[in-house]
């Protein structure tokens, strides 16, 4: 179920057909980790062991790859098991990955810690500045380039399709962690990119309550060896987390549309507020990647950091300031969240190159009242100013 229909149609019907005998409208929660044979080796319908295949994590994947436009999704217990499969099909000793100067911090824990020892060379850039990334993407000896856009979390943008060039002139993979826009917003694959990863703990699952990845691609032999890691080395979602994601996606393109518009209005009210030195939000005209972002995203996203003019202090009175957004990790529930980088989300990154500055805080924008939401932001930037600042 792909074309000629719609991103919103697919995501309500795409991934299940109803059960002929039942009619159920939703898949059930298969738990059943072993399916009986009809003679030995006699499957039905392919299910044979949990691990290897389960109708309820099957129609998960084919709702993700029907999203994105892929031909194969693998559904993982988390984000970083999605990646780590990923990186375990296109990396061995000696080879070379380019990732973005600033990637989600566990993204670049798992390379640092885990691939780098086993062999792998990393190498992180700016990959906003496409000269510099022709430099850096070394043609025959760079294996990966691995970006997220917006970035995490000082929202810079990649073009992703220019991007693609040089690196695919190189001979490079090229890897997009879609989790911030979502395919909702953008859709990497089809701008050139080889592989979608995402985390679904976030906008896709949509309610902070299933932790879950997926990898996303074209068919071929890269989907086939991500197809083999996630059977061989098991870190498969779940049947009841499969479901719950299953169950955020299908409103996922109404939430995206409430969170950015949200976004998009704290942002635009904040800019010029004496106690914020820099709005970093790819919506406003003034982000250096905001033509860039209007070409390949639908809307600008619910996800909207801030650099406090007070510096440090000011941004960790703001983030244990507010009231309507909660103190906490993650991002891309129906809940706004506030995340002190620094010490929270990017604390296993101090010290590298992808040290996130003290005065930076990044606000995840909820789907509750817009009006609501920029009144505790207002306190909460009263209070660190200490009193009327606007
Ligand atoms: C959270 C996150 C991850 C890691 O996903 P988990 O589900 O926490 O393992 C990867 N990339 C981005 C951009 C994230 O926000």
């Amino acid at each position: 179920m792909t074309e000629p229909f719609g991103f919103d149609t697919r995501a309500i019907h795409a991934g299940y057909q109803s059960d002929p005998a039942t009619g159920d409208v939703m898949p059930p929660i298969h738990l059943s980790t072993t399916y009986q044979q009809d003679g030995i080796g006699g499957l039905r319908s392919g299910y044979e062991y949990t691990r290897g295949g389960n109708p309820t994590r099957d129609a998960l994947q084919g709702l993700l790859a029907a999203l994105e436009g892929g031909e194969r999704a693998f559904a993982f217990a988390s984000g970083l098991a999605a990646e780590d499969a990923l990186l375990r099909a296109l990396l061995k000793p000696g080879a070379r990955i380019v990732m973005g100067n600033d990637v989600y911090g566990g993204t670049h824990r798992l390379v640092h810690r885990i691939h780098v020892p086993w062999g792998v060379v990393l190498e992180t850039a700016d990959l906003g500045d496409l000269d510099r990334v022709r430099d850096v993407i070394r043609r025959g000896e760079t294996d990966v380039v691995w970006l997220e856009t917006p970035s995490n979390p000082l929202m810079k943008i990649t073009d992703i399709a220019a991007l693609a060039e040089v690196a695919h002139a190189a001979g490079a993979t090229v890897v997009v962690d879609n989790t911030f826009a979502t395919p909702a917003l953008q859709q990497p694959l089809a701008l050139g990119a080889d592989a979608v990863v995402h985390s679904v703990t976030k906008y896709l699952g949509g309610h902070s309550d299933v932790l879950g990845g997926a990898v996303v691609l074209p068919a071929g032999e890269l989907a086939e060896r991500v197809g083999f890691l996630q059977f061989a080395t098991g870190g498969v979602a779940a049947p009841t987390d499969a479901w719950l994601t299953m169950r955020g996606i299908r409103t996922l393109g109404v939430r995206m549309e409430r969170h950015s518009a949200t976004a998009a209005v704290l942002a635009e009210r904040l800019v010029g507020h004496p106690a914020v030195r820099q709005v970093l939000y790819p919506g406003l005209p003034t982000h250096p990647g905001h033509v860039i972002a209007a070409r390949q995203m639908r809307l600008f996203g619910g996800m909207l950091s801030l650099r406090l003019a007070g510096g440090e202090p000011a941004a960790r009175a703001f983030a244990e300031s507010l009231r309507v957004f909660t103190l906490a990790e993650s991002l891309g529930g129906v809940e706004s969240l506030v995340n002190y980088p620094a010490e929270m989300t990017h604390a296993s990154v101090r010290g590298t190159e992808l040290e996130v500055p003290g005065d930076v805080v990044r606000l995840s924008v909820g789907l509750e009242t817009a009006d609501d939401l920029l009144t505790d932001v207002l306190d909460a930037l009263e209070a660190v100013a200490g009193g009327p600042t606007s």
